[in-house]
């Protein structure tokens, strides 16, 4: 059966764990959903979640435990990949903080855009407000904006899944999803369905 990792190096990894299996069991198909960490861990999967959390962090600790290398080349090799907030920073290729500028962090180099971090404010400035991702047939989501990145342009092999307030903030290349938003954290489960059923047809 189809393995789909959640990257466990730090942010909400259970939420996510917890989102990916309701959605394997509504959508009845046979898909196991585990944590993942290290290279080893990472070798095994179909398919992989990258939660929120801190970038920065995220993208450190696996360039030193090796995980970030075995990542890029899957990724570029195929492999699914859904990246939320932290997760959609980690698969760009420039990270632009609102308040200090260019950060040097390491990154997967995946989507090329113009990203910025922290772009619509401090933890206080969390909001939530309905999205809609036309295109992939979600034409209603709670979004939840926590410290999130914005997206202000793409490259020509980048769709445009999502815009609030003209701000990208979902984001589409092949096999590989970015939220600015984080879907682990409503109850409804469609982006986490649309990612399963991703991984299931780009193996079978
Ligand atoms: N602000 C965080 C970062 O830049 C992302 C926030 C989140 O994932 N909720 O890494």
């Amino acid at each position: 059966s189809l393995t789909v990792g959640v990257l466990s190096i730090q942010g909400d990894v259970q939420e996510n764990l917890i989102s990916a299996k309701t959605a394997v069991d509504e959508l009845g198909i046979d898909v196991q959903v585990i944590d993942v960490r290290t290279p080893e861990e990472i070798s095994q999967i179909d398919g992989l979640i990258i939660p929120g959390g801190e970038s920065t962090t995220i993208g450190q600790l696996s360039l030193v435990n090796g995980s970030l290398k075995i990542l890029k080349e899957k990724i570029q090799n195929g492999m699914p990949v859904l990246g939320i907030c932290a997760g959609m920073i980690m698969l760009s290729n420039t990270a632009d903080d609102r308040v200090v500028g260019k950060t040097d962090q390491p990154l997967l180099d995946i989507f090329d855009i113009k990203l910025e971090r922290n772009s619509f404010g401090r933890q206080k400035e969390s909001f939530e407000s309905d999205v809609s991702l036309d295109s992939i047939n979600i034409p209603k989501f709670n979004g939840v904006f926590i410290r999130a990145p914005s997206v202000s342009d793409v490259g020509s092999d980048v769709e445009v899944l999502s815009k609030f307030n003209d701000r990208i903030v979902a984001i589409k290349k092949g096999n590989v999803i970015g939220t600015a938003f984080h879907p682990e954290l409503t109850e409804d489960t469609a982006i986490h369905k649309y990612f399963i059923n991703l991984v299931n047809t780009s193996k079978n």
